[in-house]
């Protein structure tokens, strides 16, 4: 709104700023191709842009949904959760940029609010961003409608308050993944795309940042790519990431940017098969585990689980099956990645991290 009162010549300074900051933003959010250019002939480089429309697809994300991405082979959407934090934020934007990579955010309205800069930066560079509520509470699996609603919103007019009044893109993330129906039903209402992930990176366990990428990469193999779910908030992620960007390139996968319909944004041509989780064609990875006598009662549940993903497949095993599923797949790959060690590595609870 434009003020009646008479301006100084800092204030108006300040709302050029502010106008041209805006603008860059919204240039940034509508057009990736208008971020700078890649410089570094040696990049990762994003391979392509990917339009979706949040109303076709309202939830997505193979560690709980049906529906994923429509990524192709070897194809990598990273995601990071939680900021913007400095100096590891700004770190990991560093990193970003020097390998050409675009990437989606789930930012927390409060930290929105306490480093909107960071957050400006993030749009400047050509990223996108969605939501991942106000506060950050792990509880929105029993919080009640109206808490939920407080939460969601307040985050989006937190991002928004920082973008100079923007809106980011209706892309949302439930903290600590912990869905519940009736936040996924608010959040399709609203025209809020719910995105869980496909590959966990385990960066909130706090493991060191080499085991950061031995874990993603072994998950991302294992998969043939996917959704990454990160925490630029966590020191180790930061020194992760350039290893972890070599070596996807080294290994040929290709990183897609994603961004949503509108303007003159038009979404990508797919079919809905695409959209649709497949499983692993290579073998569970429980075969190559280490059989103890800690780990052989486990063993015997992960072969189970691969029976239950078989029988999902033909499509005799019921929505009910689901959860003890992805839990046990998650555990899989844990214990596949731990051979021999005590049972308390493991998370049999099922939760998933934040
Ligand atoms: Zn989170």
């Amino acid at each position: 709104m434009l003020r009646t009162n008479q301006t100084t010549g800092a204030d108006t300074s300040a709302r050029l700023n502010t106008i041209a900051a805006a603008a860059l933003a919204f240039a940034a959010a509508l057009s990736p191709a208008l971020a700078a250019p890649c410089t570094n002939p040696d990049a990762l480089g994003t391979s392509r842009t990917l339009v979706i429309d949040p109303s076709d697809h309202t939830r997505l994300g193979s560690m709980q949904y049906r529906e994923t991405l429509p990524l192709g082979p070897r194809e990598v959407v990273l995601s990071f959760d939680d900021g913007p934090l400095p100096p590891y934020s700004n770190r990991v934007l560093d990193v970003l940029a020097a390998e050409c990579v675009k990437a989606t955010y789930f930012l927390v309205g409060s930290m929105a609010r306490a480093h909107p800069a960071l957050v400006r930066r993030i749009a400047v560079e050509g990223h996108t961003i969605g939501t991942h509520s106000q506060n950050h509470p792990f509880t929105f699996h029993n919080m009640s409608p109206a808490r939920a609603q407080r939460e969601i919103d307040g985050g989006i007019a937190s991002v928004s308050a920082a973008l100079h009044g923007l809106r980011p893109a209706p892309f949302f993330r439930i903290p600590g993944l912990l869905r519940a129906s009736s936040v996924e039903a608010y959040l399709a209402s609203r025209g809020l795309m719910t995105w869980s992930a496909d590959v966990p990176s385990d960066d909130w366990r706090r493991i060191s940042d080499r085991e950061i990428v031995r874990r993603t990469l072994a998950r991302l193999e294992a998969h043939n790519g996917g959704m990454v779910l990160l925490h630029d908030i966590r020191p180790a992620t930061a020194l992760a990431l350039p290893k972890l960007l070599r070596e996807l390139k080294a290994r040929g996968f290709r990183i897609v940017h994603v961004v949503p319909a509108g303007g003159p944004l038009v979404k990508t041509a797919t079919a809905p098969g695409q959209w649709t989780v497949r499983v692993a064609s290579r073998k569970p990875p429980v075969k190559r585990a280490k059989r103890t006598r800690l780990a052989g009662r486990n063993i015997e549940r992960l072969r189970s689980a691969g029976r239950r993903t078989t029988l999902r497949r033909l499509g005799v095993v019921g929505q009910q099956d689901m959860a003890r599923r992805r839990a046990s797949a998650r555990m899989a790959v844990i214990a596949d990645e731990n051979p021999g060690r005590p049972r308390g590595l493991f998370d049999f609870s099922g939760r998933v991290p934040e």
